[in-house]
């Protein structure tokens, strides 16, 4: 019986893990507002979202497949419309260089969808690791913490 379980746990899981492989099939996927900014790195709206305005205890992950990328902990106001954090949780996000304007960005993306999240500046909270990790809210789905 236990094992029964088990096995159909498996199967619920590998089902919630799958990927899309093709920019089609993320099409399919993610709404238009969503797909926009995940995969083509347009850029939301500022004061957009409501996960801007969130201050409760819990975890970001990414929208897109689900990866944990920021602690509430690490949250804070930078008063530039979009939702800001000092820091990313361990192996969570990888930073490639953007030059799409005249001034090079830092991108960062999903580690494990490859999605387009927002961009890291240097001019985040000096008392803390100093960065400034700009997400768009769309990007990101947030999960309370039970206790
Ligand atoms: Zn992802």
């Amino acid at each position: 019986m236990k094992r029964k379980q088990t096995k159909s746990q498996v199967k619920k899981r590998k089902v919630k893990l799958y990927m899309p492989k093709t920019e089609e099939e993320w099409e399919g996927k993610l709404n238009m507002e969503q797909f926009k900014v995940l995969r083509q790195k347009e850029t939301e709206m500022p004061f957009s979202g409501k996960l801007l305005y969130n201050k409760e205890k819990g975890v970001y992950v990414c929208i897109a497949c689900g990866n944990k990328i920021f602690s509430s902990e690490a949250k804070f106001e930078s008063r530039t419309g979009w939702p800001s954090f000092y820091d990313s949780i361990k192996n969570s996000v990888k930073l490639e260089d953007d030059y799409s304007l005249p001034l090079k960005r830092v991108e960062v993306k999903c580690a494990k969808c490859n999605s387009h999240l927002g961009h890291v500046f240097d001019d985040g909270p000096k008392d803390k690791t100093g960065k400034r990790y700009c997400i768009n809210n769309i990007a990101l789905d947030f999960k309370r913490s039970k206790n």
